[in-house]
């Protein structure tokens, strides 16, 4: 039995997946089980952000796992506290909390707003309702698969969770519209910046700014779900950062620990206390090996000009792709870029990519970027050859 069978036997078939079985890596190059080199503009869904094997990421995280692997959030570490400072430090957030993925990291700033509101306004006054987006992604648990805001998530699990209702994105009218339907009740608006999985859609800034004008009246909390853009990803350490808004929650997850599952929910003085003892928790959240990981990627994120790189390789991208026939636009920002397609779908772009040595990844019908942030020059250029070669046949 291959790999594949076993696997299938064995698994959920939850994923589409492409008949590609990884072996190792090394920076930029994955090797499957053949001895076959793919050149990653994926990087694992944007989480691998300093490639395979990072030297220095591998050895803090050897480090860590010798010295101690895991203990209960009963007890404290050292390295939690030293990447918890130094992420409240880089973000200019008062406080964090520690998850283990994405959604987690939602579900947390889920429950900081709604008790945010019952705190303050009382339970009588249920003001509960979080805004989210349409086309938006906030993950896979019942609570946050009930915010997102694409109805081809909202089936055979019912019944989702009450009290989201969406906006469209950047329509400032539909916002206000469904502020006053809803007047007095909201006490949430969460957002990405660039949507993801919705197919690397940016928000305006005229949109932004509505939201955190109206936010600002209402006593709404803002939550900016980053687990995709941040980390330097869009070239600022926050995806917001862009827009020059400070919203009271950013969650991050993906990219954070380099390949490691974490996820944080970051609040800002407003909102930093709202969770208190035994109100929230998580057994594995904060796991040392994880901050020991997540630490080297915070050090090297903050490396004088790494971010400015971020730009620069993003705008080579966009420079090369842009005269290509195929290419129609090219959206996102930094290293998280979305190419729409002519007459080409992107899934069978991806597929003939695969076949000949290039991961990349698609969001709706674009093309989808999101390599890892200190991709070389020298490995764009490879993996572009391939993409283009694809694209003018
Ligand atoms: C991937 C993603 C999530 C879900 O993260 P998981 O780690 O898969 O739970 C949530 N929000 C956004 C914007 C994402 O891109």
């Amino acid at each position: 039995m291959n790999t594949i069978e076993q696997f299938n036997e064995h698994v959920m078939p939850t994923y589409g997946r492409y008949d590609l079985v990884l072996d190792k890596g090394a920076e930029q190059t994955a090797v499957d089980e053949d001895g076959k080199q793919y050149i990653d503009f994926g990087s694992g869904i944007g989480t691998n952000s300093l490639g395979y094997c990072n030297e220095e990421w591998v050895d803090a995280v050897c480090a860590q796992v010798k010295k101690i692997q895991h203990t209960s959030n009963y007890y404290y570490t050292k390295v939690q506290a030293d990447f918890a400072q130094k992420l409240c430090g880089i973000t200019g957030y008062s406080k964090m909390f520690f998850g283990n993925s994405g959604a987690e990291a939602n579900e947390c700033a889920i429950k900081v707003a709604r008790k945010y509101s019952f705190d303050k306004y009382g339970k009588e006054a249920e003001r509960n309702i979080i805004i989210t987006l349409v086309n938006s992604f906030h993950g896979r648990t019942m609570g946050t698969l009930s915010a997102t805001g694409q109805d081809v998530f909202h089936n055979y699990f019912f019944p989702f969770l009450p009290g989201f209702v969406n906006v469209k994105a950047n329509d400032i009218d539909d916002l206000n519209k469904v502020i006053a339907e809803n007047d007095g009740k909201i006490c949430a608006i969460m957002f990405e910046c660039i949507q993801g999985e919705g197919g690397v859609v940016g928000l305006d800034e005229a949109f932004v700014k509505a939201i955190f004008d109206v936010a600002e009246k209402n006593d709404i909390l803002t939550i900016c779900d980053e687990v995709q853009t941040g980390v330097g990803r869009s070239g600022k350490f926050l995806a917001c950062m862009n827009y020059g808004v400070k919203p009271n929650i950013v969650t991050m997850a993906k990219g954070l620990a380099g390949g490691l599952p974490i996820g944080v929910c970051l609040a800002d003085e407003k909102c930093c206390d709202v969770l208190t003892k035994g109100t929230h928790g998580s057994t594995f959240g904060g796991n040392p090996v994880v901050c020991a990981g997540g630490l080297a990627v915070l050090n090297n994120v903050t490396k004088e000009g790494f971010l400015d790189e971020v730009i620069k390789k993003g705008d080579y991208i966009r420079e090369k792709l842009k005269d290509v026939p195929e290419v129609t636009g090219i959206s996102g920002m930094g290293l998280m870029l979305g190419v729409s397609l002519k007459t080409k779908t992107a899934g069978d772009v991806c597929k003939a990519c695969l076949d000949n040595g290039l991961l990349i990844l698609t969001a709706k019908e674009k093309l989808r970027f999101l390599p890892p942030l200190n991709i070389s020059y020298e490995e764009i250029d490879k993996g572009l050859a391939i993409l283009k070669d694809i694209l003018e046949k």
